[in-house]
């Protein structure tokens, strides 16, 4: 066993379900690492006991902590953002062990929980509602902001620990408590991140069972969660099926939901876009966390004027790319999450191929041994047992697991299929465009709206790409890449990406309820609109 693992409060085998004690009376289930294909250790999921008794516990730790001053909350997050601080390192490296992400990107996830908890530590002090003019005489308008309850979440696997820690450092000051859900690929994760919360609330007298864990399956754990009413609000991240699926169980009890789903972020490079800029942007979104974060960069529109160039540069870059074990410091690119992501990266190739589409670099399983890759059994989508082809094959002794690929890179034209849908693997779709108006349009033409880019140096393109009329995404950057946001600003996306804005900015006020109060500190009783009754 890794000995980060044993500094994280974890062994060969461990419970799922924390209340404020560890349990997990379910299924037991290996965690395993895409690194190599071995169990790094087991968990003892949650059942049904476990999922009722995690919620009541919940919801009897947020009467006590929704009283508690919002910024004495905030010193629990300060200390929480201190323990992140002592155990980066090993947290990086267990992200890295269980995920696949390369050590520089799980360490920089653990930045990001730190951050947050600075950020939220600040806010405790805030919180703040507006007083607002009456129109009627001796009276007072106002607005507060007052706990919600328990906030579900529910996470992905590609940000095991970021993405809790956001949701979970805002609702604490807040007064919240939370529920989490992680992915069934990242328990590990989990597990630590919540020993290391509940040894701050031990630290500072808070109930830990305002961060409650339930490790389980979607009928299990997730399924209870999204129905149950005493979760006024639940925040999933994930694919868009997920989403669609979700908010519709959600809002048919009238809760609340906060949806950060799938991304189909696209770069547009104008003539005058400084190319080297571009590039380097282009080739982190594309190929950092293997093509496996909700931000990567999956279509580039670029001038035919300069398409050559940049192509030749990214072919370039793809060629000399370092791809291999995610823990050696070299390592650009680690693995794919499972073997099942592998098979549809390979089934989203061929069909590119079939509607048109031209390889223009990698795009083929890395392996050790063919057995592993036989061992992919069935995709649903497809209906049979997934048969590689040879040439979609590349043995090389270093990649054991059957979870490693080269790269894609593929020109296309524009309005494929298989372009319009998000593919969680590092697939670049290339398309060239000749008037800046077609570039928008071919911008906005997928489903999904995250994240998007321009490399211009043009202020009339730039400004034209950040107006009304310009990218539909929640996020738009100059000359930066679509990937890599920073926790300051609110974090999320249009459309089919779910409308949800987390993080920074005033996404809190997701996890509060607002109150309305009108204060009559006269002796008349005037009514709103001038209305006169029965005087
Ligand atoms: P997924 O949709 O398979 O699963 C996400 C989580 O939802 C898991 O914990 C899963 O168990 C749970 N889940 C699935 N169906 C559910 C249901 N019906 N009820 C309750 N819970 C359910 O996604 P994944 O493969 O883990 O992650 C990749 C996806 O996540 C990509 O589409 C990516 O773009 C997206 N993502 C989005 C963001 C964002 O902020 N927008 C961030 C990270 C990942």
């Amino acid at each position: 066993m890794d000995s980060c693992l044993q500094r994280l409060g974890l062994s060969a085998l461990n419970g799922g379900a924390f209340d404020g004690a560890w349990s997990g009376n379910g299924d037991v289930v290996e965690s395993i690492s895409p690194i190599n294909g071995q169990v790094i250790a087991r968990v003892k999921q949650a059942d049904a006991g476990d999922c009722e008794r995690g919620i009541a516990r919940a919801q009897e730790a947020f009467l006590k902590w929704r009283v508690t001053p919002a910024p004495v909350r905030g010193e629990t997050v300060r200390r929480l953002g201190n323990a992140f601080r002592v155990h980066k390192a090993d947290l990086g490296r267990l992200v890295t062990l269980e995920m696949g992400k390369i050590l520089a990107e799980g360490e920089g996830e653990v930045q990001e929980m730190i951050d947050i908890c600075d950020f939220a530590v600040g806010l405790s002090r805030q919180l703040h509602g507006l007083t607002i003019a009456s129109e009627r005489p001796n009276h007072r308008l106002m607005e507060q902001w007052h706990p919600l309850g328990i906030i579900g979440v529910i996470t992905a696997f590609n940000f095991p620990v970021a993405v809790w820690s956001w949701n979970a450092a805002l609702a604490a000051v807040c007064g919240d408590s939370v529920i989490w859900k992680p992915s069934s690929h990242t328990p590990l994760c989990a597990i630590a991140v919540t020993r290391i919360a509940e040894q701050v609330c031990r630290e500072t007298g808070v109930d830990p069972a305002i961060f409650t864990l339930l490790c389980g399956s979607v009928e299990d754990v997730g399924s209870r969660m999204v129905e149950d009413r005493r979760l006024p609000l639940i925040s999933a991240t994930g694919s868009c099926a997920m989403g669609h699926k979700l908010a519709q169980q959600v809002h048919a009890r009238l809760g609340r939901t906060l949806l950060e789903l799938g991304g189909n972020n696209a770069v547009i490079v104008t003539p005058s876009a400084d190319l080297e800029l571009a590039v380097r942007a282009i080739f982190f979104g594309a190929v950092g966390t293997a093509g496996q974060r909700c931000t990567s960069t999956r279509r580039v529109i670029v001038h035919e004027s300069v398409a050559d160039a940049l192509r030749e540069r990214l072919v370039r870059a793809y060629h000399d790319l370092r791809i291999g074990d995610p823990l050696d410091p070299a390592t650009l690119m680690g693995p794919l999450i499972n073997r099942q992501a592998v098979a549809t990266m390979i089934h989203a190739i061929r069909r590119l191929k079939r509607e048109g589409g031209t390889v223009l670099s990698g795009g083929k399983i890395l392996h050790s041994d063919i057995a592993t890759v036989l061992a992919i059994e069935h995709l649903a989508d497809e209906g049979g047992p997934f048969l590689p082809e040879d040439d979609e094959l590349l043995r090389e002794d270093a990649f054991p697991g059957g979870c490693y690929v080269t790269p894609c890179l593929a020109s296309v034209t524009a309005g494929l299929s298989v372009v319009r849908e998000e593919t969680f693997a590092p697939i670049l779709y290339l398309m060239k465009y000749r008037d800046f108006n077609e570039a928008l349009a071919m911008h906005n033409d997928v489903p999904q709206g995250l994240s998007s880019a321009i490399f211009t140096n043009d202020f009339r393109e730039a400004e034209l790409f950040l107006s009304a009329v310009g990218s539909d995404c929640g996020i738009a950057n100059v000359n930066a890449g679509t990937s890599g946001a920073e926790i300051g600003g609110a974090f999320g996306g249009e459309k089919d990406t779910g409308g949800g804005r987390e993080s920074g900015s005033d996404a809190w006020k997701n996890y509060m309820r607002r109150q309305t109060n009108t204060i009559n500190y006269g002796k008349d009783m005037p009514l709103a609109q001038g209305i006169h009754f029965g005087e």
